[in-house]
This record gives C-alpha cells, sequence and structure tokens, in this order.
C-alpha cells in the first residue's frame, strides 16, 4: 500500500502535489517523492521518512520545476525498506527519461524478475516497481500508453501507476483495479490522487475514478485522453475500506466512512448479550466503526483510550520490536472512564494481535473488570499480495490460532468479529462480485493468476 500525487498542466506543481501527498500521509511513512518536468528535463527529489522530512529543506521552485509533478509515499510491501527502493523511481528508455510511481503489488514478481535477467536486465533494487519500469523498457510500443498496454500484458497484480515521460503523464490501472485512483480538473490542468481528500484541500468537488483496464494519458498543457485496454471483473481491495483510507475520503466511488459505518452497524447489532458498560475505540483506525456500534447497540461511546498525536501509525513500522514499542507510545488509558467497567474494545483489524494484546494489558492495569474485544472485519487469514504489508501466514494470528483460544492468546474477556457475509453487505457487494477479500477468505480474486508461496 501506498498512496500517489500527481499535478499536471498546473502552476507550482511540485507544490501542489507536496500538500496532496501530505494529505495522503496515512497510507505511506517510509518514504516519500516527487518527480518533475521542466522544459523536457526529469528532476526528482526523494528520501526515507515523512513528507516534511524529505521536503522542509528543500526550495522547490529551484529543485523541482516545471507545471507537471508526481509524487509518491512509501509502505514497504515488495523490497523492505531501503532508500534505493523510495519512489518515484526514474530510468531512461531507448526514448528517453522516465520516472514511475506504483501502488500495489506485482504478484508474478519472480517470474518477471527471472524474465528480465534471462533478456539480460541489470537489476539495482528488490522492488516490483523496478521490474516495472524496466517491462516499459524492453516492450514494443511507440508512445507510452502503447508502452503500458504491452506492460499490462506481462505484470499480474494490483499495478495502479503514475508514470511521467517528457510531454505527459498517465495515471494507469491494471485490468482488476486492486488500488483506487481518481482525477480532477484544476486551474487549467488535472490533478491525480489515491484519495478524494486530497482534492477537497484545493476546495475541488468533483473527480471522475479511473476505470480498471484504463490509462488516462494527460498531455503536458491538461488535455486528457481515456485509452481502454481490457475489461475484467473488478477487484477493490476491501481492506483499503476496513482500515487503510481515511474515513473522509472516497475510493472507487465508494465512501470509505459511510462503509466503515455500516459495519460497526452490523456488529452493533450482535452485542447486547455482552451486558457492556461502555465502548472504547482504539483510535483513529477504529473511530468510525465504534461509533457505529454504539449508535446502535444503545452503549455509550467512551475515550477510554488516548491518542498521542506525534506517534505515528505503528503497524506501519516494520519490524516487531518497533512496533511493540509503538504501542505504548501512541495509547495510554483513561483510568477515571475505565475502572470497574464492563469495556467493549473495538479494532478494525487483528493482524498479528501485537497491538490488542497490549491495549487488553493496559485497559486491566487501568481496571476494567472485562475487556471484550469487538473487531470489525473478519479474521485475517492469509497474506496480501497486493499491496497490503501482512507477508506470512505463520505470522497472522488467526490463522495460527483456532477462534475459540483467541480470546485467551490476546488476554481478553470475548472476541467477537464481523463476519464475512456483514463485511461484504457494508461494503455494497453481497457476493462479492467486485471486491478482492482474499485476506480474509482466502478466496483467490483471479482464478488463472498463480499466487506466491505462503
Ligand atoms: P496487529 O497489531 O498486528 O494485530 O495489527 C492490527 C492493527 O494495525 C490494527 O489496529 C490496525 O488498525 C492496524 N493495521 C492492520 N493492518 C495493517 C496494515 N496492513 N498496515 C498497517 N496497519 C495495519
Amino acid at each position: 500500500m501506498c498512496r500517489l500525487a500527481a499535478a499536471v498542466g498546473v502552476d507550482n506543481a511540485a507544490e501542489v502535489v507536496r500538500r496532496m501527498l501530505l494529505a495522503q500521509q496515512h497510507g505511506g511513512q517510509e518514504g516519500a517523492g516527487i518527480a518533475t518536468e521542466h522544459d523536457g528535463k526529469l528532476y526528482i527529489h526523494k528520501g526515507l521518512g515523512l513528507v516534511d522530512e524529505v521536503f522542509s529543506r528543500v526550495d522547490l521552485n529551484r529543485e523541482l520545476p516545471g507545471r507537471s509533478a508526481i509524487g509518491h509515499l512509501r509502505y514497504a510491501t515488495a523490497g523492505g525498506t531501503h532508500v534505493n527502493n523510495v519512489q518515484p523511481l526514474d530510468g531512461v528508455t531507448r526514448d528517453g527519461p522516465m520516472v514511475l510511481a506504483h501502488n500495489g503489488n506485482a504478484s508474478n514478481y519472480e517470474e518477471l524478475r527471472q524474465q528480465l535477467f534471462k533478456s539480460g536486465c541489470v537489476l539495482r533494487t528488490d522492488s516490483d516497481t523496478e521490474l516495472i519500469l524496466s517491462l516499459l523498457g524492453h516492450v514494443a510500443g511507440a508512445t507510452l500508453p502503447e508502452r503500458l498496454v504491452q506492460m499490462y500484458q506481462q505484470a499480474q497484480g494490483a499495478i495502479t501507476l503514475l508514470t511521467l515521460v517528457p510531454g505527459m503523464v498517465c495515471v494507469s490501472q491494471d485490468p482488476f483495479r486492486w488500488r483506487p485512483a481518481a482525477y480532477a480538473e484544476y486551474q487549467d490542468g488535472i490533478l491525480v490522487a489515491s484519495e478524494s481528500r486530497a482534492f477537497k484541500i484545493f476546495g475541488i468537488k468533483r473527480w471522475h475514478q479511473v476505470p480498471p483496464g484504463c490509462i488516462i494519458a494527460i498531455t503536458a498543457n491538461g488535455q486528457v485522453r481515456e485509452i481502454r485496454y481490457a475489461t475484467a471483473p473488478e477487484r477493490r481491495c476491501v481492506f483499503e475500506k476496513v482500515y487503510f483510507a481515511m474515513p473522509d475520503s472516497e475510493i472507487y466511488g465508494d465512501h470509505v466512512g459511510q462503509q466503515r459505518r455500516q459495519m460497526g452497524t452490523a456488529l452493533g447489532r450482535r452485542i447486547s448479550h455482552l451486558n457492556l458498560d461502555g465502548i472504547i475505540p482504539v483510535p483513529d483506525s477504529a473511530n468510525v466503526a465504534a461509533e457505529a456500534i454504539s449508535k446502535e447497540s444503545g452503549v455509550p461511546l467512551i475515550h477510554g483510550l488516548v491518542r498521542s498525536k506525534y506517534a505515528g501509525r505503528t503497524f506501519i513500522t516494520p519490524t516487531q520490536e518497533a512496533r511493540e514499542l509503538g504501542v505504548r507510545m501512541k495509547l495510554s488509558v483513561d483510568e477515571s472512564v475505565v475502572k470497574s467497567q464492563r469495556v467493549g474494545v473495538v479494532d478494525d483489524s487483528i493482524v498479528r494481535g501485537t497491538t490488542m494484546r497490549q491495549i487488553a494489558q493496559l485497559l486491566f492495569e487501568a481496571g476494567a473488570v472485562e475487556v471484550h474485544l469487538l473487531v470489525s472485519s473478519p479474521p485475517v487469514i492469509h497474506p496480501c499480495h497486493w499491496g497490503i504489508d501482512t507477508p506470512h501466514r505463520q505470522q497472522l494470528l488467526a490463522a495460527r490460532v483456532p477462534l475459540d483460544r483467541l480470546a485467551e492468546e490476546l488476554g481478553v474477556t470475548s472476541v467477537t468479529y464481523l463476519t464475512e457475509t456483514e463485511l461484504m453487505t457494508a461494503v455494497g457487494d453481497p457476493e462479492s462480485k467486485s471486491h478482492c477479500n482474499y485476506c480474509f477468505t482466502g478466496c483467490k480474486p483471479v482464478a488463472a493468476h498463480r499466487l506466491p508461496n505462503e
């Protein structure tokens, strides 16, 4: 999972993109980068860390000139945390320079890598984005859109791209559209973002989704051409809605907060037997679902967990040690509302269980008499191969521990999950026709694709 932003045919394009990246910082905290074009030359600045850390000392007008810019926020899945993997990635093809920013994961990474080695390619990183850049250099095609079409015939999986070459930016979707992307008119040009909240900072009220199997080619003066190269059953990532995107955003044309509220409402219908005194959200990602659970069940919402504004999202920190320390740095308990209470603590998802184990301990230490865990998604039982960082099956709590032993394992009084049916109904797709929910169900989103070993 990453986040993308672009500004094409727009004054101070790099600054506009910097602001759009800031509005999407939740989607990637390990690295940030912006590339621009000016008079046929490409410029790039990127580094490890948050947007402010990477760009605070950069004179954007001087170092990143031009009216076309693409930007990327990195959240490491393939490729790990190394500065070489920070995007956009740049290179030179037979037709000149090219810069690429990618959200998602190529699921046939290993095959592509071997194929490129056989053709004599030298790779510098272990990122799947470099494979896509190399493929774009190898394939036939006179124009960038033609090359993108060829590349999508070979690379499988979640491949939402921004590509910048002199005179043109393309935003493109793989045929299944695992990851979101939208574009909007702004000044005389076009803005592109993963989440609509990035448009709202400029007062933009209307945007268009990039359809699955589609390339939107934008010329340097903001002219748009839509090229549809494939039709396939869509596979929107359900986890974007459960956890990743912000609740005030629209992605794939769906309002994230509204769908998250539906998840909470469904769970709220099933908890009366727990006789709870209060519902506590794990801030901030469970706030919306917890509010809906409280409204539906009539159990008051209490702010028993207080989040420090200055600590980042913990899961996103890639090592287990950093994650464990992160929870205590990030959350503390308000004893005055928790003491002697039977509380329902709401989290959006349980992955490794690191967060919840510690939260349960904190709540009991603060005097809670019962701590019932309410999870606003089903058990995560498979790793994601399309861009969410849940690497190995052995690390997924619900895949290794039977459901009837989970409460004991997490140190809570009971565990209630959202069911698969409730989740899919909440996202408006009760028959799972247009979403990928592989992490919760193990149902392969595309029958013909080979998946890596788990
Ligand atoms: P864990 O502690 O491993 O069970 O992770 C679950 C917590 O991390 C939940 O509070 C989620 O809000 C958050 N989370 C879940 N999945 C992810 C992910 N793939 N990347 C970042 N954070 C996540």
